[in-house]
């Protein structure tokens, strides 16, 4: 057998094999592995079987090169003199109409050790155990010639999936996928939906977010380790203690101070910390939690084609503008009558959206997105009503710096949801260097640039023309405004910060896939389903728009 060009397959790899072959590729290909409810009952089970008796040996490392096989076995037990290997799983066995059974993967499993463990000792192993601790069952399972052969099978087959340029395709038992720890990765019932319009997607992506984004808005602060929390210390106010775990990304606006140890805990966790600066520039990043270099090649080789970057742009460009254009239609209706300026831009944006489809080139699709972009942009005035003072309404899109109330806070929103689309990007295992339609021409990275158009309505634009209707911004106290700039106040960016995360935790219908999720969700959503469409799995990316 040839060894030095085939790694170990894991014991528990042949496990997920026999489950699902996709779930092996995730897993072992991809190196994708989420850590869901069971998975933790799972281990919190092999930690209480730990042992002292002199005839049982716990959480046995056993490996073979003529096996190809690696692996640790719960328990081995000396009974009558002959070792047996066991198995401890947390759930139920298989229930036929006269007795209990091992599920096939189980008994394959034991068997896979009870081959390591001859080797091992030298000795013949004629029998192993399965304990399924939900319904108290202990199943024997004789290590016959076929469960050897089925066993072999599977590490055969486990080294073809390996060389796999592509994800297997999604299992055709979607009962399986219900219990699946990687369905929220794998994304199986969004798969069966762009295949088959007539399929009822069952929700198996998480809809809220699991921790929060820490902002940290005081230039004194110090955040520092303290354990398993994040210590904030700012001067003259009470400490705030944050656990590690509550918490999915920090940002420090200005200049607040972080120690090494604290960085480090960052970045042991996978948070990645962003630092916006003083002007709401978004400044830079520690990004840790990479893809798996498979994924990144993947994702390489198909963003060096330009036609197929042509493809994904102007779906993004469709996406980005029938949004602006649904987005006018419904702030311009009986209560806010539309006006001749604005029916214009209207029709500006439809002919503008019938081109896109049409674009040949990168280069056309921006001219036409971007003349929707003005004809939208110029139009922000018209959404404002009456009562809001002049102070707060823009004159044009001015970036660098802004010119005005409005505009410093349109580019601090979007650069908080810069900092917001880096960490899904990051966070799913994508490159955010590599994009497919923003040129790499700044400091910012394009696939983030890419990935934000589909957002910034939505996620920023809306809720902020809503909050400048509801007078919600202090011109004196939330800003700081000179001749030739306006920056957000200290208190003007705690209160944008509250109103984008607010934002963020707000649940709505995909009006494609009909299920509900956050924002904060989406996100990681439309990432996952950008990368589907180079995997051979196209078809949902850029569907959903503003209802
Ligand atoms: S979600 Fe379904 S198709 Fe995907 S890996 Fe899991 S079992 Fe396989």
């Amino acid at each position: 057998m040839n060894t030095t060009r085939h790694p170990l397959v894991r014991v528990m790899a042949l496990h997920a094999l026999l489950y699902c072959e996709r779930l092996f590729y995730l897993e072992e290909v991809e190196e994708i592995r989420l850590a869901d409810a069971a998975v933790f009952a799972g281990r919190s089970l092999h930690v209480d079987l730990a042992s002292e008796k002199a005839s049982e040996k716990t959480e046995v490392d056993l490996s073979s090169d003529s096996l190809g096989l690696v692996g640790r076995c719960d328990i081995i037990r000396m009974i009558n003199g002959i070792w047996i290997p066991y198995e401890h799983k947390k759930g139920r066995s298989k229930k036929t109409a006269i007795n209990s059974e091992a599920w096939p993967p189980d008994s394959v499993q034991v068997t896979a050790y009870a081959m390591l463990l001859e080797e091992q000792l030298g000795v013949q192993v004629n029998e192993g155990r399965i304990r399924y601790h939900e319904d108290n069952v202990t199943i024997s399972i004789p290590i016959d010639e076929d469960r050897r052969s089925l066993a072999l099978a599977a590490i055969a087959r486990a080294r073809e999936i390996r060389d796999l340029p592509n994800r297997p395709p999604i299992t055709t038992n979607d009962r399986m996928c219900l219990r699946c720890s990687l369905s929220p990765v794998c994304l199986p019932e969004e798969d069966r939906a762009a295949k088959n319009p007539e399929w009822e997607p069952v929700r198996l992506f998480p809809p809220d977010r699991e921790g929060r984004t820490v902002h940290v808005v005081d230039f004194s602060a110090v955040i520092r380790r303290a354990g398993d929390q994040l210590l904030i210390q700012v001067k003259g106010k009470d400490d705030v203690n944050i656990p590690i775990n509550d918490v999915d990304s920090l940002v420090l606006h200005g200049y607040p101070q972080i120690t090494t140890q604290a960085l480090h805990q960052c970045a042991f966790n996978n948070i990645p910390v962003h630092w916006i600066s003083t002007g709401g520039r978004y400044a830079a990043g520690l990004l840790s939690g990479a893809g798996s270099v498979q994924r990144r090649i993947r994702q390489f080789k198909a963003l060096s084609d330009p036609r197929f970057c042509l493809q994904l742009a102007k779906k993004l460009g469709a996406a980005k503008v029938e949004t602006q254009l649904k987005y006018l239609l419904r702030a311009t209706s009986a209560d806010n009558p539309r006006t001749a300026s604005c029916a214009l831009a209207i029709n500006n944006i439809r002919s503008c959206l019938k081109s896109i489809s049409h674009a040949e080139s990168a280069d056309e699709l921006r001219g036409h997105e971007g003349g929707a972009a003005r004809a939208y942009f110029d139009m922000f005035p018209e959404l404002l009503k009456d009562r809001v003072p002049p102070e707060m309404v823009p004159s044009g899109r001015s970036r660098r710096p802004p010119l005005d109330r409005f505009n410093a806070l349109l580019s601090f929103g979007y650069s908080l949801l810069y900092q917001s689309v880096l960490t899904a990007i990051v966070s799913v295992g994508l490159d955010p260097a590599i994009g497919f339609y923003h040129t790499p021409r700044s400091s910012a990275y394009p696939l983030v640039m890419d990935l934000m158009e589909l957002f910034r309505i939505a996620l920023w634009d809306i809720p902020l023309i809503g909050s400048v209707n509801r007078l919600q911004w202090d011109i004196a106290v939330d800003f700081q405004a000179t001749r030739t700039k306006v920056w957000m106040s200290s208190e003007g960016r705690k209160k944008a910060i509250r109103i984008y995360e607010t934002r963020l935790e707000e649940k709505w219908k995909h009006p494609v896939l009909d299920y509900s999720l956050s924002y904060f969700r989406t996100l990681e959503l439309e990432t996952r389903l950008l990368e589907k469409e180079w995997t051979g799995e196209t078809g949902l990316f850029a569907k959903a728009r503003l209802r």
